[in-house]
């Protein structure tokens, strides 16, 4: 009861903050931008890619919460769960609902040969790391045939990433910890699903790697704890603040 009446007022015990992957993301992205999100508070406006992710994961979730197991049970749930905000014009709200349809057609039909079991969907977790809290949530977690922990994330962006990128992959570091730490199992494979292409790229959980995964959650609290905001302009032509923030060096 004290924990959380403490961390309700205070956050963390002994100087800590709360952690996450978009916390720490934004804040190697540009400590400025952190500030922006997550200090004041400031919301990102919803994008055309960021309402078609939402969407998806969303129906995703309901889809396998539900264990089904039809398309046509499948493109019901996209569209109760279509989030309309962000498009320009009818017309590319349109592109993207499309462009979110075949994702979800060729989801379920490689879904259709799968032969792990479904243990977790957007499961939360938390866990301590020093002074600070971690917290987050797993789009998904497999259990194969072989017995070995398969944790999934979905990403519908365009761009991919290969196999020998993923050992350097915060995320999936994170997400193989949590499962460790915060759930009690060892994870055997780490992979983002690239809906867009229908591809899934993993990585062996290898425990060496979460050394780094620490350090860089651990100095990147300790500068949150500091109020180190300092702005990082290489990030403003990539940035949602470009046109509003007072460091922008990107606002045309
Ligand atoms: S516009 Fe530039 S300086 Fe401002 S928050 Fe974004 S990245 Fe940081």
């Amino acid at each position: 009861m004290w924990n959380w009446v403490h961390r309700l007022f205070f956050g963390p015990k002994g100087g800590g903050v709360e952690l996450s992957y978009s916390k720490v993301k934004s804040y190697l992205e540009c400590p400025w931008l952190y500030k922006i999100l997550y200090v004041d508070l400031k919301r990102r406006a919803p994008t055309a890619p960021s309402s078609l992710g939402q969407s998806i994961h969303r129906t995703l979730e309901a889809y396998h919460r539900e264990d089904a197991d039809s398309l046509e049970r499948l493109l019901e749930f996209y569209d109760e769960y279509w989030v309309h905000a962000g498009f320009a014009s009818a017309q590319d709200q349109m592109i993207y609902y499309a462009r979110g349809k075949k994702m979800l057609e060729r989801y379920w039909e490689l879904d259709q040969s799968r032969k792990s079991k479904i243990v977790f969907v957007e499961k939360e977790f938390e866990f301590p790391l020093g002074p600070h809290t971690v917290r987050g949530i797993m789009d998904r977690v497999d259990l194969s045939p072989e017995g070995k922990y398969h944790v999934i994330d979905y990403k519908t962006q365009q761009e991919i990433l290969e196999e020998k990128d993923l050992s350097q992959n915060l995320q999936l570091g994170l997400y193989g910890m949590a499962l460790r730490e915060a759930l009690g199992f060892v994870p055997g494979i780490l992979s983002l699903f690239f809906l867009a292409h229908g591809k899934v790229v993993s990585i062996a959980y290898d425990p060496s790697r979460e050394k780094r995964v620490r350090g860089i959650l651990l100095d990147v609290g300790a500068r949150i704890s500091r109020r180190e905001f300092k702005p990082d302009p290489r990030h403003c032509p990539r940035c949602d603040f470009r046109k509003t923030c007072q460091y922008s060096t990107a606002k045309d």
